[in-house]
């Protein structure tokens, strides 16, 4: 690239507006198929573990006799096994990114309990 043509573009960008945004004051509208985080959808969890069993991080935690079903967002990296894994197809990858904290924390959800239901 020569001289007169990166000054034209360090000159011109002068009077752009900047490419960065000022997250997350700002937040970028996340592209369709963008891996941001793990959803699962607990009413179709069966709570059957396959998804612990597969993930590389150890980040997800199934208690079948507690009903919960449980994720640490800030150790996952989104390689997406649980997903494929899963016989429910419950979890999903979700485009928006883990929201910001200020502290780490995992993500504890009940699956209701569809056998007392049916039974009550
Ligand atoms: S693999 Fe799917 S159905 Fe099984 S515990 Fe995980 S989320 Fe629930
Ligand atoms: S996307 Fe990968 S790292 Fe994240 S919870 Fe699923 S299996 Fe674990």
């Amino acid at each position: 690239m020569g001289s007169f043509k990166l000054g034209g573009m360090t000159f011109g960008s002068l009077f752009k507006k900047p490419e960065t945004l000022l997250y997350p004051a700002q937040v970028k509208t996340p592209y369709p198929h963008q891996k941001g985080h793990i959803a699962n959808k607990v009413d179709e969890c069966i709570l059957c573990g396959m998804c612990a069993r597969v993930c590389p991080c150890h980040c997800i935690t199934v208690d079948k006799k507690a009903h919960t079903w449980e994720i640490d967002p800030f150790s996952c990296i989104l390689c997406g096994s649980c997903v494929r894994s899963c016989p429910t197809t419950c979890l999903l990858m979700e485009p928006a990114s883990t929201a910001v904290a200020a502290r780490k924390h995992v993500i504890d959800l009940v699956v209701p309990d569809k056998k007392a239901a049916s039974e009550a």
